[in-house]
């Protein structure tokens, strides 16, 4: 194994900077020592590492980051700026995880590491433009993003220049030179805006008898960018027989700001949806964001890494989390109603790696689509290899994003005749889309409650 030559054995002293003040006794609260003990270098997980893919260097696999991380834990080496790049390139795809046989349950390891990188951090990058830059990120991340009526806001500009058709004037020499990097990737992303839709309804009624009393999470850039794909998800339900409830008190997952180190402000988000879901009366919470149904699904693992949280609160966080369904794993359990009307399309299914490595779901979305008549789902190289989207990863990140994304296009366009991609996740959806484009294909991108929808048709009349 090759892993970082720099990094001293065990028993040796460090031989870099110490430690930011605080960040090693963190650790050693969220992190129990086992977890990186799991690990026996057996390598078996590398094929699966996007990254190690990609660069080929041992520091960006699993195993090397592994390894990097016991290091800083147990104090034999400073958190060195290239110990963090390393850490910091890891998509958290947890695809390591899938691939691991001795059940490394490595998200555990690198997302409170994360935390305390962030909670420590001492150094503020110098120059105006470099704190400027880090200030617009953070922003756009942790207050922006999370809320879906200031996303619908922001949007307006974009969505005037797209009905001008000047849209491609922020490609141009001159708005690329004035505009802030992050903004320029933003942009890149940008689907095809449709007007904002109009808030939904408190609840949705069962097409014929109810089988299932469910609550939607409706998200925050999901119901701004895809608000067209929460009505369709609600119409499937309803079309199995579920009752849809979305209540009004919802927020954020959280998973921007915990992905981004700030577990602090995600559990306050938890918190809120503790209280805003009627969880307890209802059969499932149902997400359709790949990474909003894993952060869900993480409350009472993410509560756990608090040694001073209340026990009643992380009872409720883990009971809460119980709750949580997947769309497509909530109706192939339902056992799910046969779609009627033909879509004739040939399309490749893409797994997100929040709903087949985080999840485990990995069967139900192929058993719903192959339940639409007309429909064919050709295979696809590395379908569980990460695009690239990895939640912000495409705008903090954005060398290693392109390059996972332009090899996700290669695969997509090896397939003969395809007309469609087909996906369970937002950010893959933008990720691909912006990528096809690039690419110069008009391959649209889907999401599966869309074509299952238009494979339900329209709901009955008086609905
Ligand atoms: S497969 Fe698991 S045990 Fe083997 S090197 Fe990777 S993380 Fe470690
Ligand atoms: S989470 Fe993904 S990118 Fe990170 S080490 Fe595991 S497989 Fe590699």
């Amino acid at each position: 194994m090759s892993t970082n030559q720099a990094v001293p054995a065990s028993g040796q002293s460090p031989a870099n900077s110490s430690l930011p003040a605080g960040l090693q006794t963190q650790l050693q609260a969220s992190i129990p020592q086992k977890r990186f003990l799991d690990c026996v270098h057996c390598g078996l997980c590398l094929s699966a590492c996007p990254t190690y893919l990609e660069t080929g260097d041992e520091n960006d696999s699993p195993r090397g980051r592994i390894y990097l991380m016991r290091a800083v834990a147990e104090g034999r080496t400073g958190l060195t700026n290239e110990i963090a790049s390393h850490l910091e390139a890891c998509l958290d795809c947890r695809a390591c995880e899938t691939a691991c046989p001795s059940g490394v349950q490595y998200g555990r390891l690198i997302e409170p590491f994360r935390v305390a990188m962030e909670t420590t951090r001492t150094e503020v990058q110098p120059g105006l433009a470099n704190q400027a830059s880090q200030w617009l990120t953070s922003t756009l991340l942790t207050k922006l993003f999370p809320s879906a009526g200031l996303t619908q806001w922001a949007l307006w500009p974009a969505r005037w220049m797209q009905a001008l058709g000047v849209d491609g004037l922020a490609k141009s020499w001159p708005a690329r030179a004035l505009t802030p990097q992050i903004l320029q990737r933003m942009h890149r992303l940008l689907p095809k805006l449709s007007p904002p839709a109009g808030a939904l309804p408190d609840r949705f009624a069962p097409v014929g008898p109810r089988r299932a009393t469910v609550a939607l999470l409706t998200g925050c850039v999901a119901e701004a960018m895809f608000s067209q794909t929460n009505r369709a998800t609600i119409r499937v339900l309803q079309h199995n027989g579920c009752e849809v409830l979305i209540p009004k008190t919802q927020a954020c997952c959280g998973a921007i700001h915990y992905h981004n180190g700030d577990r602090t402000k995600a559990m306050r988000l938890a918190r809120q949806n503790l209280g805003a879901f009627p969880w307890r009366n209802i059969d499932a919470v149902i997400a359709n964001v790949a990474g909003c149904g894993a952060m869900l699904k993480d409350y009472g693992h993410i509560g756990e890494e608090d040694p001073q949280i209340d026990p009643v609160l992380l009872e409720e966080l883990t009971s809460f989390a119980h709750k949580i369904k997947d769309v497509s794993e909530f109706l192939v359990d339902l056992g799910p109603v046969e779609p009627q009307h033909p879509v004739h399309l040939k399309a490749v299914y893409h797994d997100a790696c929040h709903l087949c490595h985080a999840q485990k779901v990995k069967q139900q979305p192929r058993q719903l689509l192959s339940l639409i008549p007309g429909l064919t789902i050709a295979p696809i190289e590395e379908a569980e290899i990460c695009c690239g989207a990895a939640g912000s990863y495409n705008l903090t990140q954005p060398e290693m994003a392109d390059r996972l994304g332009q090899r996700k296009v290669r695969h997509i366009l090896e397939v003969q005749g395809v007309q469609a991609v087909l996906t369970g996740n937002a950010g893959c959806a933008l990720q691909m889309a912006a990528c096809l484009s690039e690419a110069n294909s008009s391959i649209p991108v889907m999401h599966v409650m869309d074509i299952l929808d238009q494979s339900y048709g329209p709901l009955p009349q008086n609905r």
